[in-house]
């Protein structure tokens, strides 16, 4: 047995990647999450390739100060909690601190960032974890992420990624279910130059719905509004007429995040009971509010699963709030005027 040495950081870097990002979509994920926790109101996403060459988000938010860049790509660094109390209490998107370094580890990364109170931005360019250079630059207020070359010294994981469409696919979804997050946030999404979702920002999520799923679908979804004490569910489901052959066009959201969640997603199925045909899934968005006492975000590198501590009481109160809905007589959709 060789002796114990620590790891470089460089290797755990590249190790906790292997966690935090999988595949394009995940640096997507991370980069337009950061740029939410930023404030930003208006984000931009551009891809090359299904983001194999190039991923690029622009962001109006509160840009880095240029002393801290460095310390945005080191591991564990994170301006998001502070002690114990705030991991349990999680308002923001990210909080491990782990997304830049990681990403920076295994791709081509500059970013461009200026605060509303520093004069001068910094433009600073890593690849491979290494530090290539930190020059002032002048740019509007925010950021601009661009990632180059992602897994270009990881060649198992670039061997892995599916076909571009594939991969695309993913990207795809993941900003549409962002988007459906924050109806307060205008989202351009552009693949090779090409438009593939593009939302207001007006706050209105089902004019997000029509963008993602057009004007027809949107037409055919219904308001939902439901509460006890400890959950605030709201939303728009498809009406029963209106199902896919997956549930993959069900979007939970917890506090603004988006999850995967089978006893929550099973409970908007069972809301509809007998309405739904075998084999066949309602379509919407339903929002969950309740306090972060309530979840534990931190189980999964890419947060996309959580814990919930009243798992039940709030499936009782989707599955009831969805059934009382659908037991309206004249089950009409609400005006779409505005769609
Ligand atoms: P986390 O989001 O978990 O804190 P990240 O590695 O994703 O960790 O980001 C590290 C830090 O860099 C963040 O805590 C934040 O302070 C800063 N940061 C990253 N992206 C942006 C952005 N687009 N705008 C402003 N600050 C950012
Ligand atoms: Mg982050």
């Amino acid at each position: 047995m060789a002796r114990i040495h620590e790891l470089s950081n460089l290797l755990a870097n590249q190790i906790a990647a292997g966690e935090v990002i999988e595949r394009p979509a995940s640096v997507v994920k991370e980069l337009v999450e950061n740029a939410i926790d930023a404030g930003a109101t208006q984000i931009e996403i551009l891809v090359a390739d299904a983001g194999e060459s190039m991923i690029r988000v622009v962001d109006n938010g509160d840009g880095i100060d240029p002393e801290d860049v460095p310390l945005a790509f080191t591991r564990h660094a994170t301006s998001k909690i502070n002690d114990r109390h705030d991991l349990f209490n999680i308002m923001s998107l990210g909080f491990r601190g782990e997304a830049l370094p990681s990403i920076a580890a295994i791709a081509d990364v500059t970013l461009n960032t200026t605060t509303a109170t520093s004069n001068t931005g910094l433009m600073y360019h890593i690849k491979g974890g290494k530090q290539v250079s930190a020059t002032p630059a002048n740019g509007r207020r925010g950021t601009v992420v661009t990632v180059r070359d992602l897994f270009y010294n990881t060649p198992a994981r670039l061997k892995y990624l599916k076909r571009p469409q594939t991969e695309m696919s993913r990207i795809a979804d993941i900003m549409n279910r962002i988007a459906l997050s924050y109806a307060n946030i205008a989202f351009t999404v552009t693949a090779d130059g090409r438009n593939l979702l593009q939302t207001t920002g007006n706050g209105n999520q089902q004019q997000v719905v029509a963008a993602i799923y057009g004007r027809d679908v949107a037409q055919k979804m219904i308001e939902i509004s439901g509460e006890d004490d400890d959950f605030n569910v709201t939303g728009f489901i498809s009406l029963p007429e209106l199902t896919r052959g997956s549930r993959d066009y069900l979007t939970i959201l917890i506090n603004g995040r988006f999850i995967k969640n089978f006893a929550v997603s099973n409970a908007v199925i069972r809301g509809y009971g007998s309405k739904l045909m075998v084999g066949r899934f309602p379509m919407g968005v339903v929002n969950v509010s309740t306090s972060p006492l309530l979840i534990d975000v931190n189980v999964h590198p890419q947060k996309s699963e959580v814990r919930l501590s009243k798992e039940t009481e709030l499936a009782d109160l989707i599955i009831k709030t969805i059934k009382d809905r659908l037991a309206d007589e004249n089950l009409i959709p609400d005006a779409y005027e505005n769609l």
